[in-house]
């Protein structure tokens, strides 16, 4: 079976086609997913030039921009996947949650083209899509339940996923999104993304070039009336960063100066994001192997048997998460990588982290989302995908866990 997937909920334009087989009963059982997936083409077109100017994206604009590339990309796409459309089995579309105009362009895109060829259109969470996107790798798909977290440019979320459309939200952000801060501290240090496209990948770039610990900025909601939620803040230390760097505009910082704040703000934010997820991993069940807990660093025993002593009366969830997975933007982050590399090996369980370029908005992950939603239900089989019919509406506001579940596991 194969299915378009379109994604169009931000500023990028993303096409991904994916040729979709059900797994054998062997394979299914021991991987945990029923489906598997080749990706035949992953292509998206970013904005990214367009809406610099403004500090920001502008709705409107980046709704043209994607009508105006969609044609495009669709065509590129399917020139890479090597088909024409009377191949093409169904049409997945992000329907929310995101830009209204925006969304709205993919999806009365995704009914022309289902108009013309005759296809039958799935409509996609874009969160759902950067949720099950791991468990698409052939040789360790994540099995369910496992935790994801969702750092991106929009989000910063600790997800339960039992199943599919079957979400427990464990955390958010209380104010900004993490990929929102790196953004935001990009452009207080001056850097655009020009470079790469993505200001956050420059502040990494620079923090590898400081020191962490040469300017200490404080990681949020550490105190200890924080402590019982796994919740994020990050608006507080990227105000931090922008007094440092403020206060010192008499005399611009030096080169290593700047490393210097990107190191200790990354240091302090991924912090964060680690403190939260280890308490996540605690609250829902998971624990360290005596012996691997004699082996972890001071600080981390002490902050895990803090978060064990702290444990609420019932876990988070049912069962505890079989895997770790961090996906969106922000996942492409090689230092955040390393520490929850590291985070999952105490736990004994493994890390999924999709390659970058599933890690950012993409078409394909969107796709995949598609099929396994038709394909999930009890007694349903990706055959279910040629005659499925989703009434389409744009839904700015669509938060995962408002979804009913499609099935307990698999
Ligand atoms: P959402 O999925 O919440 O709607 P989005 O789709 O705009 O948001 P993504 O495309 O998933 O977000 O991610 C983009 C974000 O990731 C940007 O904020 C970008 O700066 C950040 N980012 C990308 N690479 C890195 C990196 N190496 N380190 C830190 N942040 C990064
Ligand atoms: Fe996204």
């Amino acid at each position: 079976i194969v299915v378009v997937g379109v994604e169009t909920s931000c500023d990028d334009t993303g096409v991904g086609v994916l040729r979709v087989r059900q797994r054998s009963c062997r394979a299914a059982k021991k991987t945990g997913v029923g489906i598997e997936a080749e990706v035949l083409a992953n292509v998206v077109s970013s904005q990214f030039e367009i809406h610099r100017e403004y500090g920001g994206i502008v709705p409107r604009l980046a709704a043209r921009a994607h009508e105006a590339n969609l044609p495009l990309v669709v065509e590129q796409a399917l020139e890479q996947a090597k088909l024409s459309w009377k191949e093409v089995d169904a049409i997945a579309v992000t329907t929310g949650p995101g830009l209204s105009p925006c969304l709205w362009a993919g999806i009365r895109a995704a009914e022309d083209y289902a108009a013309q060829h005759a296809v039958p259109v799935v409509a996609v969470n874009h969160l759902e899509g950067h949720a099950l996107i791991p468990r698409l790798f052939e040789d360790s798909p994540a099995a369910f339940p496992f935790l994801t977290l969702i750092a991106s440019g929009g989000h910063t979320l600790l997800v339960h996923v039992n199943g599919v459309r079957d979400y427990t939200l464990v955390a958010q952000s209380l104010d900004d999104a993490i990929g929102e801060c790196f953004d935001k501290v990009a452009r207080v240090m001056g850097c655009d993304g020009s470079v790469s496209g993505h200001p956050g990948k420059e502040v990494e770039r620079l923090a590898a070039q400081g020191n962490p610990e040469a300017i200490p900025f404080r990681v949020p909601l550490t105190r200890s009336h924080n402590v019982r939620s796994c919740d994020f803040s990050f608006s507080g230390l990227k105000s931090a960063v922008r007094r440092y760097v403020g206060q010192r505009n008499a005399e611009p910082l030096s080169a290593a100066e700047m490393a210097d704040v990107a190191a200790g703000f990354q240091h302090a934010a991924l912090t964060h994001l680690e403190n939260s997820t280890r308490r996540a991993l605690v609250f829902s069940g998971c624990r360290m192997e005596p012996a691997h807990l004699e082996k972890v660093d001071v600080s981390m025993r002490r902050k895990y048997n803090k978060d064990v002593a702290r444990m609420p009366d019932e876990p988070l969830s049912a069962r505890p998460p079989r895997s770790l997975v961090v996906s969106g933007g922000v996942a492409s982050n090689a230092a955040l990588r390393q520490r929850l590399e590291r985070l999952a090996n105490c736990f004994g369980i493994p890390l999924h982290v999709p390659p970058p370029r599933l890690c950012t908005d993409n078409g394909v992950m969107i796709a995949w989302a598609g099929a396994e939603l038709v394909a999930a239900g009890p007694g349903r089989t990706l055959a279910d995908l040629r005659s499925h019919a989703d009434t389409l509406a744009a839904l700015p506001r669509w938060p995962l866990n408002t979804m009913s579940s499609v099935h307990a596991s698999t």
